[in-house]
């Protein structure tokens, strides 16, 4: 039934659940899995050089977090997406670009807000989805 599945991964332990949901779910269904990470972007009025120094700091961090994914669900590194912007936005563009037939993420991620029954980029991707969408606890 899914032929494209596209994992949210943010390095959180749901994130990280959902890696393991996500790469099951692929096995099961014979799909395709995709792996995206979105990164903010590092405002302009930073100036350089900090604003070099500070953009190169969250690349590496961000490509940490991708091999991160990377090893933990066996993708080819072709099917894994580093994207600058808000998490929620990349992912839906990415579950765009790549006709995603199911998105997998976690209710929640790295955000300090321990009440939150769902995150904010959760909520979102859930509300604007082109296809369904697999929360993990
Ligand atoms: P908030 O961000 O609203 O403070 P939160 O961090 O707890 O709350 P979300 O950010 O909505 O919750 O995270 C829910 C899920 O969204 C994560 O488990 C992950 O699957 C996905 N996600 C969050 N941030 C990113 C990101 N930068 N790149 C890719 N996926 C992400
Ligand atoms: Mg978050």
């Amino acid at each position: 039934m899914f032929k494209t599945i596209l994992l949210a991964y943010d390095g959180s332990e749901h994130a990280k659940r959902a890696a393991e949901v996500a790469k099951a779910e692929a096995e099961a269904h014979g799909a395709r899995l995709i792996v995206v990470h979105a990164y903010e972007p590092v405002p302009d009025y930073l100036g350089d050089p900090f604003f070099e120094e500070a953009l190169k700091r969250r690349l590496e961090r961000a490509e940490k977090v991708l091999a991160e994914v990377v090893a933990l669900t066996g993708v080819p590194p072709e099917n894994a997406l580093l994207l600058e912007g808000r998490p929620a936005e990349a992912i839906l563009e990415a579950a765009r670009g790549e006709r995603a037939d199911l998105v997998v993420m976690g209710t929640r991620g790295l955000g300090a807000v321990g009440s939150l029954f769902l995150g904010s980029q959760s909520q979102k991707v859930l509300a604007e989805a082109p296809c369904p969408v697999l929360l993990v606890r």
